[in-house]
């Protein structure tokens, strides 16, 4: 470690610290916390900071941090967080390399994150990996999520195995960082869109870097931070309970795409699936698991929209 990475962190650390003293001065800012259920002890424990208007940080350092906007007008620089709730980012040995920093209310964009840098790459740092790492290799499964807040809530709930991506996709430098600790991962992503997509495409990943892969999808549009302020611990224990391999996940997500009424709707969602196939052709179990499902999901809409199935996209 250079001796300009030391004075990196050093001064990420001297930041944090400041940010944690305004955070106990600004009524509003431990207010959107206590909003979101987080005890006193929680939000020490935690170490969430705040950015004040007007933080005097010296432009030279905010620069070499990646923390540095210029103002609209004039030639001044100021603090990119300024007005945000602050979220340490750290590294697995639990040095800070970044920040991440969230609206107090309503407006875009919702989160911001230090500029990469030398020491901060997104696509290579997973949030709350150091204090998630140990549990990680004892239960021998790491729940993987898409947001700060999300990972948060299954720590609270003592499930301290979370790890979550910021906000970007799950990459390949992720799945090497968490193979060497274990060979089975939870998703635990969003049930929209951008999460169905991003958990698709962390499933390509995962499974041919030769992991198990569950996904866990029984939220009903909540995601993990809402499950564990609607139903608590035992709302995120179900939730992980209730997780199914990624080779039933795929089919029965795909399939909700279309609309089996549709006479070509079958075809189609055959097409889309054979794609997935070959991911799991060195596994043989997920395999035949995989082909059972898909042959389940087009029988049951075959049989009730009564069409023939065309032998060319049969899974036999
Ligand atoms: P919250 O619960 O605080 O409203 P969230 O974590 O549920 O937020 P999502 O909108 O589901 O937020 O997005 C997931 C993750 O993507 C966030 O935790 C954050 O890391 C990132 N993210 C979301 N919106 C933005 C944005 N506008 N700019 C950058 N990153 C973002
Ligand atoms: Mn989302
Ligand atoms: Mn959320
Ligand atoms: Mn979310």
């Amino acid at each position: 470690v250079s001796s300009f990475q030391q004075l990196y962190y050093r001064l990420y650390e001297l930041i944090h610290e400041e940010y944690k003293k305004h955070l106990q001065k600004n009524s509003i800012a431990v207010e959107y916390l206590q909003k979101r259920s987080f005890t006193a002890e929680e939000i020490l424990k935690y170490e969430f900071g705040f950015s004040p208007l007007n933080s005097k940080i010296p432009q030279k350092v905010a620069e070499n941090l990646g923390i540095k906007i210029l103002k609209k007008f004039g030639f001044s620089t100021k603090d990119l967080f300024e007005g945000r709730l602050i979220i340490p980012i750290k590294d697995e040995n639990g040095r800070i390399i970044a920040f991440g920093g969230r609206l107090l209310g309503e407006g875009q964009p919702k989160y911001l994150n230090s500029f990469e840098t030398d020491f901060f790459k997104k696509s290579k740092t997973l949030f709350l990996l150091d204090r998630a790492k140990d549990q990680i290799k004892i239960a021998d499964f790491a729940i993987i999520c898409e947001g700060y807040f999300d990972a948060l809530a299954f720590h609270r709930a003592d499930i301290t195995n979370a790890v979550a991506t910021l906000g970007t996709a799950f990459t390949k430098f992720h799945a090497f960082k968490l193979k060497k600790i274990t060979s089975n991962v939870v998703l635990s992503f969003d049930t929209d869109a951008a999460g169905l997509k991003a958990a698709l495409q962390s499933i390509k990943i995962l499974v041919l870097m030769g992991f198990n892969v569950m996904v866990a999808n029984k939220s009903a549009e909540k995601d993990p931070d809402e499950i564990y302020r609607t139903n608590g611990k035992e709302g995120l224990y179900n939730f992980i309970k209730e997780a199914i391999p990624a080779e039933k996940f795929i089919p029965i997500a795909l399939s909700k795409k279309y609309n089996f009424e549709n006479p070509n709707a079958i075809q189609l969602f055959l097409k889309e699936i054979k794609n997935w196939e070959n991911l799991f052709k060195n596994f043989p179990k997920r395999l035949e698991i995989f082909q059972s499902v898909v042959k389940e999901i087009s029988g049951s809409s075959l049989s009730t929209t009564k069409i023939v199935k065309k032998s060319n996209f049969s899974l036999d």
